[in-house]
This record gives C-alpha cells, structure tokens and sequence, in this order.
C-alpha cells in the first residue's frame, strides 16, 4: 500500500468508524453467528498473491462484521464497562504509527517518561498517596511510580511476583547460609489471599506462579474482613506455610462489594506481607473526590491497580499499576543480558519498564491516556463517571417502584443488581404452593427472565447466581448510555 493510497483508505475508515459510533445505539448487540462460522467463510491457508483492498473490505463487511459484539452501544450493561472514546482511538492510531517496542528508556525516552508523568498525573486525580507517585513535589524522584500493563490480570501476576520476591528475600537475610534449594522448599510454602469474591485472575496469578491460594469467605455484604483474614493467616501458619500476599478489591465483580482495606492492611503489616488493591472495574470513579469516602484505607497498599480502559474512557489496552516501592518488581523481573546494555540504564537516571511488567516490549499506550486525559479534562471525565451514577440511581428508584422486582445489595457506584420479586411470582400462583415449589417456580421464573430480557438483541446484561436464582446485573458505564438506552 502506497502512501497515497493509504492516505485516501485511511480517511475512509474514520469516516467509517464516525458512523459507527453515530448509529451504535441502533445496531443489534450481540452477533447471532453460529459456533466455528468462519471456518467455512474463509480459505484454508493465508493468500500467495497480494489482494485487492476492496476485495479485503467487502469481506470485513460481510463475514467479519456479522461475528462482532458490539460492546461500545449504550444498551452493553453486561459484565463491566468498557470504554472507547475518539481521543483514545486517535491516540491508539498514534501509537501505531510509532510502533516502537519501548522496553528500555533508550529505545523509548518518550514512551518511557510520558507513562510515569501520565500515571503520577492519573495517581493524584484518584488520590493515590504521594507514596504511589514516582516524583515529589520538588520534581525529585521517589522509589514509588506507576506503570501500564496490559490489563489488570497481568497487574495482579506483577504484584504477585514482587511480593514473593519480597518474602524471598526475607527469608535469605534472615537465613544467609540458604542455599538455592533452601529458597525452593521456602517458596513452595508460599500461600496468597483474596476472597471467595475476588476475580478469578488472582486465582489465575498464583496457578501462573505456582503458588497456594485461598478465597476466604467475606461476610454477607460480600466484604473481606481483616479479622476472616487473620484467622486464615493464623491458620496457615499453625499448618507450616507462609502467606505473602492479599488482594483486596475495590469493587468486585459480581456485586460491587469493597473489601476492608483497613483491616487487611493491619493483618498484612502484622504478618510483614504484601497487601495490592484490585479497583479494576470501580477505580475510575476514584476521580470524584465526593467518592474515596468509599474507599477507605485504599493508600495503605503496597500496590494498587485499577483499568482506565474500563470506565475511564480510554481504549484497550489501559491498566494503571503504581508501587510504593518499585524496587521488589525491579528485583523481580530484571535479567540483565549484554544486548540490553546501554549508557542511559547504566547511568542509573532513567527507569526501564521493561523490569516493571511480564513481556520485553511494549505498546506506547501513554499516548492514548494522554489525549484523553488533555481532552476531557478531569472535569469531563468526572461528570461521565457521575452521568453512569445518576443513570444507575434511576434504575434504583424504577425498581423500588415495581413490585415485579427487588434490587439486591446496595448499588455500587454504577452497577445495579435486581432480581424477579419472589412475592410477584407467587401472587401469579392460582393456587397456594407449598414452599418447596415456590422456591423452583422463583428459580425457572429467574432464569426464564434472565434469558429472555437479552432475547431481541436490543439490551445486553449478565447474570449471576443469588438467593439460590439468577439474578440480573446492570453495569452502566458507557459514554454512549443515554436516558433512552435504561429506558
Ligand atoms: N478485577 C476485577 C475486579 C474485574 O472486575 C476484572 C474484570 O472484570 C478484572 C480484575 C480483570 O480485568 P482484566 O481483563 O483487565 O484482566
């Protein structure tokens, strides 16, 4: 493809892409393409010749296309918001034309610097303790700092592995004749902590870094307490193992609890182990300072995460990682090899983010959190996030006005979650029922609901299981959501 060219399709496709967004809301949301349909629409084998572009883009239109989820419509309330915003695709499209792999300083200075400075601008508007930041006031470096991962899964691995370098290191100072076997058999005790509420990439880490971990039961607001904690910990210990890290969530998946960070945090300090914050899906809305009320003890962390991509109007890829003491995952992950060597890393003045995050190179995703943070400014992106709570709180007064429903939990921030009245559903009973068959009349009726409330394609939600039914969760969080949308 000619420049010329390139120039004259590119236009085409954001002309494309503007329509897109114009008519999302009108457009069906999931695809109703059948398992495996690709396979039979497209050649066994890559092309040998080139292929004329438009011959590429009527095959997008026509099979491509049929086979996409269109998360970006304002009537995608399922699982989690997930942003896309013209700046962000703009500063995506930057990012590309650069396509550097800036793992070093050296091979990205500014890919490098404009992600610290964008993740200390992100860490005070969220109101992360100076302690997260990567400089003070006075412009001098500190050893906390950001970093962007890819998504908060691979967050949770990283904080993960600096914690068990942390304990590691513990232990070598305090046994110095340790040998490497030593070190083996103290990290296969190694045991980590979330909640039985905790997204399952905590779960997922400690498979990836071979570790034991428990889901403690929360309470029955769906919170992790410290004292359920410590009793775990107490526990464990009695049994010979050594727990080196929590996860504490800032609003979880499923019903939007907060767990007790405060309580962890003490638990975490008495034992000496790692404490990290998952506000993946909810941290966004840390930028309205009416709201860390709901996040207290939030900066007695050692580390804290959250996805910009998810409700803060940035693209994916966006998910913010800030340590109060970076030298751990430094320790952690950096392997020097002589062709990383180079003055600048040698000098000691720069930061490789390479040693910060699990693969060698790295997209220049700064540069999308950058125009979207210029473009909206923080007011702007405050006033999306109080738009998806004020559209959320509607809902709440809608269902407390209907007796076919009752909302479960207290909504959080911008996710509701309501269930089908089991007082309705037996009025609809003709005759008295014994409590037995109420309770499956309740269950078929839930799961019936649940089916069927998503079946003409014009509203897209996620269920969980509650009281013993389905249950319908609401995640209102797209820029595109109007009053029509949660009409
Ligand atoms: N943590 C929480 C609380 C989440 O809600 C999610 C996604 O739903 C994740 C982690 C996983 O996010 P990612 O896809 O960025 O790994």
């Amino acid at each position: 493809m000619t420049s010329e060219e390139f120039r004259r399709r590119g236009k085409e496709l954001i002309d494309y892409i503007a329509d897109y967004y114009d008519n999302i809301n009108d457009a069906p949301i999931l695809s109703t393409v059948k398992p495996n349909y690709l396979q039979s629409l497209l050649p066994n084998e890559a092309p040998e010749e080139p292929e004329p572009y438009d011959e590429i883009l009527k095959d997008i239109e026509a099979k491509i296309l049929p086979g996409t989820t269109n998360w970006q419509s304002g009537k995608f309330f399922a699982y989690f918001p997930a942003n896309s915003t013209f700046p962000g695709i703009l500063g995506e499209m930057y990012s590309a034309m650069f396509n550097g792999i800036g793992f070093s300083w050296i091979n990205g200075p500014a890919m490098t610097e404009l992600e610290t400075i964008t993740l200390d601008w992100v860490g005070k508007l969220i109101g992360l303790d100076d302690a997260f930041l990567s400089f003070k006031s006075d412009g001098s470096s500190t050893i906390g700092g950001g970093v962007i991962q890819g998504s908060a899964s691979e967050a949770t691995i990283v904080a993960m592995l600096a914690a068990r370098q942390m304990a590691i290191e513990k232990f070598t100072q305090e046994n110095p004749n340790a040998t490497e076997d030593d070190v083996l058999v103290f990290t296969s005790k190694l045991i980590g902590y979330g909640s039985n509420q905790t997204h399952s990439s905590a779960e997922k880490a400690s498979r990836i870094i071979n570790c034991r971990y428990k889901g403690i039961d929360t309470d029955d607001t769906g919170v992790l307490r410290g004292c359920a904690l410590e009793a775990q910990v107490k526990a464990d210990i009695d049994a010979g193992l050594v727990p080196f890290f929590t996860i504490g969530t800032f609003v979880t998946t499923g019903i939007g609890a907060v767990d007790d960070f405060t309580g962890i945090s003490e638990v975490a300090k008495k034992y000496k182990f790692w404490f990290h914050i998952d506000a993946a899906y909810g941290g966004a809305a840390l930028v309205c300072p009416e709201l860390r009320y709901l996040a207290p003890g939030m900066n007695l962390a050692d580390s804290f995460n959250f996805n910009p991509h998810k409700w803060m109007l940035v693209n994916f890829d966006c998910s913010t990682l800030w340590f109060k003491n970076s030298y751990y995952v430094k320790s952690s992950l950096s392997i020097h090899r002589d062709y990383y060597k180079n003055s600048a890393t040698d000098s000691g003045l720069v930061r490789d983010y390479k040693d910060w995050q699990l693969p060698l190179g790295r997209r220049f995703r700064a540069l999308k959190l950058f125009m979207v943070l210029r473009t909206y400014g923080a007011q702007g992106i405050r006033s999306h996030i109080r738009n998806s709570i004020e559209y959320a709180r509607w809902l709440e007064t809608e269902i407390a006005k209907d007796s076919r429903f009752v909302q479960l939990h207290p909504r959080s921030l911008s996710l509701v979650v309501l269930q089908l009245n089991k007082d309705y559903i037996k009025s609809k009973c003709d005759q008295p029922v014994s409590s037995d068959l109420l309770e499956q009349y309740f269950k078929d009726a839930c799961e019936l609901f649940s089916k069927e409330i998503t079946k003409d394609n014009t509203v897209f939600l996620s269920s969980i299981s509650q009281n013993g039914a389905s249950a319908i969760r609401v995640a209102v969080g797209s820029p595109n959501t109007d009053q029509k949308c949660m009409d």
